[in-house]
């Protein structure tokens, strides 16, 4: 195998581009935009600049964001402080700076639509720009929505989010997170260099545009974020069920899908932008390795274990109830009143715990938690921890 071609020139095909380029392959990527705006929050955690640090290190201008307020159904808040920064880009900035290091590391990169892609003959075939080209195999990196391969279905409805957001000429220095009530979704404001990115994502499968549009202009109005100027979005964001992470087929015997293609996106934050990363990495090594087929099984042992685990909570996190209360609110209430929850919300936010020893975690922690959160209640403990990672104001 030396030539691939690699449908779509978001994070997870340049990654991708870049390692099979540096393994001596001959790698030609097709995009139709190239670096653009992809409507997107553009937030990095700490688990992805762990990953690939020059994307901290880098020159390019992003924000680092130290400070995120959470925000209640009900109005309660509490703001949480970060050690590691969540590091913010525009899209077209990140997609820019990850296919120039493509092309820097020899791959071929094409203005050009993939329109059509032909699996079944002994060379891949593939319509970009009108014109026919062939390959050995072909990666698959262009998004939730892409259709390209028959041999492997698309993502469903309930596999995945309606978004809907705007780039707002504004700026801030803290992410604010809203939940809703009996909302499977969130409401952002994500700070950039120049700009905020202000949005919604919400189930497809239950919750209408309307009714995103509707919860976006009321937060738009109750932040005081003012909109004159700023540019509407809207796009599909991948939520896998857990069997579809479980048995959707994402590598053939000359294909193979990485990033949103693959829904590999955490269903409870929405973040993709690291499993992009990661898959187009993985699938990089295992082309490399010679080993194609070996890809899904590092792909679970680096992260979809992980994500299939999240995809079972996820419901719970939204509808579930917890003291009386929705899950999240309890969470922003003891966010607000317990050092040792904010800690963990802390490393939850970084990407340094993941979802299957949350679990265990909590269990270990629960009576730590419970006392402060029962003392702060009491004001026998009048100020809440300062220092301490995670330290946040009290909810009311
Ligand atoms: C509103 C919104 C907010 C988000 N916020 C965050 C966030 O803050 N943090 C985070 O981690 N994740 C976030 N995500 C998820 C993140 O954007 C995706 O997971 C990530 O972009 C996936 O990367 P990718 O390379 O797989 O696909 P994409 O980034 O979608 O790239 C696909 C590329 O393929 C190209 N393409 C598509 N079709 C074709 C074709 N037929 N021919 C040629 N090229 C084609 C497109 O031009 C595009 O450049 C958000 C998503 C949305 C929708």
């Amino acid at each position: 195998m030396r030539e691939i071609a690699i449908a779509g020139g978001g994070p997870s095909g340049s990654i991708c581009g870049e390692r099979l380029a540096r393994a001596g392959f001959e790698v030609t990527l097709y995009d139709e935009h190239l670096a653009w705006e992809k409507p997107c929050g553009g937030g990095l955690t700490y688990k992805a600049i762990q990953a690939y640090p020059f994307l901290l290190d880098g020159p390019h201008p992003k924000k680092l964001i130290y400070t995120v307020e959470l925000i209640s159904s009900r109005g309660h808040r509490a703001r949480l402080q970060l050690d590691r920064p969540i590091v913010i880009y525009s899209r077209a900035v990140l997609n820019g700076l990850l296919l120039d290091r493509a092309a820097a590391a020899g791959c071929q990169v094409v203005r050009s639509r993939v329109t059509q892609v032909d699996t079944t003959g002994e060379r891949v075939r593939l319509l970009a720009g009108g014109a026919e080209r062939t390959a050995d195999f072909v990666v698959l990196a262009a998004g939730a929505r892409n259709t390209l391969v028959p041999e492997t279905r698309p993502l469903r409805r309930d596999d995945l989010e309606l978004t809907l957001g705007y780039f707002v000429p504004a700026h801030a220095d803290a992410i604010q997170v809203k939940f809703l009530r009996r909302f499977e979704g969130y409401l952002w404001s994500f700070p950039r260099c120049d700009h905020l990115s202000v949005g919604i994502c919400g189930s497809m499968a239950r919750h209408t545009s309307q009714e995103l549009r509707g919860h976006l202009h009321d937060f738009l109005r109750e932040e005081h974020i003012d909109t004159a100027g700023a540019r509407l979005y809207s796009h599909v964001l991948p939520s896998p069920q857990p069997q579809t992470l479980r048995t959707r087929r994402v590598v053939g015997k000359n294909w193979a899908l990485v990033g949103d293609a693959a829904g590999w996106v955490d269903p409870i934050t929405g973040e993709g932008l690291y499993y992009a990363l990661r898959s187009g990495d993985l699938l990089g090594q295992s082309l490399a390795a010679g080993a194609p087929q070996e890809y899904p099984a590092r792909v679970r042992a680096d992260f979809s274990a992980n994500l299939e685990f999240a995809t079972r909570i996820a419901r719970r996190f939204y509808r579930g109830r917890f003291l009386g209360g929705a899950v999240a609110t309890r969470m922003i209430q003891f966010v607000g009143r317990s050092a040792t929850f904010r800690e963990l919300m802390s490393d939850l936010f970084s990407g340094a715990q993941d979802y299957r020893s949350l679990k265990r975690r909590l269990w270990v922690q629960c009576g730590v938690t419970l006392t402060e959160v029962i003392s702060s209640l009491l004001k026998l403990q009048p100020t809440l921890a300062q220092n301490s990672p995670g330290r946040a104001e009290p909810a009311p």
